[in-house]
């Protein structure tokens, strides 16, 4: 006969009706291609590198052929197999506890669904590249939103074409809105006590139009790019996908004077992740292995630089001012000044330790670790001043990374970086690995002195101890002992629970600084490990808060020219 191939697909079906259960079913049907078959359910998102064993929220897993049960075999936390007699068609079900609700689980209620396809649908072995069909069961009024392409049954190219699509669905609908001529579909989730922000489609997309400027060219998602915003009460998170991104946003946070631009940046970094992280990707991620961590030294280039950016969306789309882009690059900076952990950890060991240390951050990580995000935006900064100065910029460099090793969908590697850099300034791209790999060795400083600019300390209102504390269940906890400060000599460690101050009873995390207004020593009652001690607390001068780049006004006129230059950005 000839030519003609079938072409296998996977049908994957998703069952939300059981809303109030807060579970839903799953059945995936295929055609298998030999009599050991074997599956997995991804044990981490992508975007999100940290283990999050995604099985444990799964069960009822059954496995039939025409209406016989077959026999299936545990392979691993995540994996089964099972051996079949045919080649008959296969469908595979299981159910899923939807009651996670972040970006990079699933949620399910009698609102609203919020799932990630990561935490949900089998890689099926053998499978990974056959088309994904994806079709739903819906409560009664309810639409469905799946950044694929498709009305009732949605098409992927492969599993993780699938897996990479968010669904959301529920009874809200849709705002279409334009970037350079491709149409985005914005979903609105959530009710906001004072209602959603006039402005927010219009200037999301002037923020997208500004990220489209620094890449030059339009959106690589083109008319799927689905933009989620689910304001909730208490919650912050973004997660980027090819076709799209899901933003958790808490209400309380849009009401703060910055919110509103924090929001909007949150919309241009997860928007830039189209270009960077999600096509233009480390080269350990090309491949996803979903089944187990792999680290990569490049989590620094693609939170990083994003990162950086992302301060400049807002300005660069006309929303904000020069004043404001400094104070934003203030707070990015400023704890990398104070915090111990930037003089222990390096950039590219944040990169790697991703998925054991930032993913896993308490209060008392600060003493020992230093964000990929927060240095790697410094990073950004340093090497974005040095390219303005041999008059070129690090977008231009990232562009270049882009059309190189985006567009083709190859990864790159930090000699990759290094090439790209070394075109436009060879001295600069030779200090890459040294600024990666030795802890504190970031000439922040100094570059941002390159600008015609410094770092000016606040000072705390506060008297200092070195505790922090947090409120736990009406307990007030310690949460962090600064190394070397008045609580660490006291004695004080993590997990104690403070009771009393000079005798008064401690109710809230204010308290402590109401109650050691002067120099003089005051017990403190405490309980550890339930029983009760107390001891003596001195307490200090108040210290360094936060720090603040200002426009140096004695700074050379060579310096201000490279500051304009520099607050192009593009
Ligand atoms: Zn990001």
């Amino acid at each position: 006969m000839g030519l003609l191939e079938v072409i296998e697909v996977v049908d994957v079906h998703l069952d939300l009706c059981d809303k109030a259960s807060q579970t839903f079913k799953v059945s995936l049907k295929w055609k298998p291609r030999t009599h050991r078959q074997s599956w997995s359910l991804p044990i981490w998102t992508p975007g999100s590198y940290t283990i999050r064993d995604h099985v444990q929220y799964l069960h009822s897993l059954n496995i039939s052929q025409a209406s016989n049960d077959r026999q299936v075999q545990r392979i691993g936390p995540s994996g089964w197999k099972a051996d079949l007699d045919t080649l008959d068609l296969v469908t595979l079900s299981y159910v899923i506890e939807a009651r996670q609700l972040t970006v990079r689980t699933c949620y399910l209620d009698p609102d609203v669904a919020s799932l990630c396809l990561a935490a949900a649908v089998m890689e099926i072995d053998g499978q990974r590249w056959a088309p994904h069909c994806l079709t739903l069961a819906l409560p009664a009024g309810w639409n469905a939103y799946v950044p694929l392409p498709g009305e009732e049954t949605f098409w992927a190219k492969d599993f993780d074409h699938l897996v990479d699509a968010p669904v959301h669905a529920g009874c809200f609908v849709s705002q279409p809105f334009v970037v350079k001529k491709s149409s985005h579909q914005l979903l609105c989730i959530g009710d906001p006590p004072m209602g959603w922000p006039a402005n927010l489609v219009n200037d999301a997309i002037a923020v997208c139009n500004a990220t489209c400027c620094l890449m030059d060219e339009p959106p690589p998602a083109g008319d799927l790019y689905q933009l989620v915003i689910h304001m909730l009460e208490i919650g912050y998170g973004g997660l980027e996908h090819d076709y799209g991104a899901v933003l958790h946003y808490s209400w309380r946070a849009l009401a703060e004077p910055d919110g509103y631009r924090k929001l909007l940046q949150l919309i241009g970094h997860e928007y830039l992740h189209q270009w960077n992280v999600r096509r233009l990707r480390p080269r350990e991620y090309r491949p996803y292995d979903y089944s187990q961590a792999v680290i990569s030294d490049g989590l620094w280039f693609a939170e990083g630089v994003t990162s950086y950016l992302d301060l400049t969306l807002p300005f660069l789309a006309g929303l904000s001012d020069r004043s404001t882009l400094l104070k934003d690059l203030s707070v990015e900076f400023s704890p990398l000044l104070i915090n111990p952990g930037s003089q222990l950890q390096s950039l590219s060991d944040s990169s790697r330790e991703a998925w054991v240390k930032l993913y896993k951050a308490t209060p008392a990580s600060a003493d020992s670790q230093v964000s990929y995000y927060k240095l790697g935006a410094a990073m950004a900064f340093c090497l974005d001043v040095r390219l303005r100065q041999q008059n070129s910029s690090l977008t231009q460099v990232l562009r270049d990374l882009w059309r190189k090793f985006g567009r083709s969908h190859r990864g790159y590697s930090r000699l990759d970086i290094k090439a790209a850099i070394a075109k436009i300034d060879p001295n600069t791209a030779n200090k890459v690995d040294a600024w990666l790999d030795q802890p504190d060795s970031l000439p922040l400083i100094s570059i941002v002195k390159d600008l015609g600019l410094r770092f000016e300390e606040r000072y705390s209102n506060k008297r200092e101890t070195g505790l922090t504390l947090v409120e736990r269940e009406g307990l007030v906890l310690v949460s962090r002992v600064a190394i070397s400060s008045q609580a660490h000599h006291a004695g004080l460690v993590v997990g104690d629970e403070l009771l009393a101050v000079g005798g008064f009873r401690l109710r809230k995390v204010d308290d402590l600084c109401k109650l050691i207004s002067n120099e003089q020593p005051v017990s403190i009652t405490y309980s550890r490990r339930g029983r009760l001690s107390e001891t003596a607390l001195f307490s200090g001068l108040p210290q360094v808060d936060h720090w603040e780049i200002v426009i140096d006004p004695e700074a050379p006129s060579e310096l201000s020219n490279l500051r304009d230059r520099w607050f192009q950005i593009i």
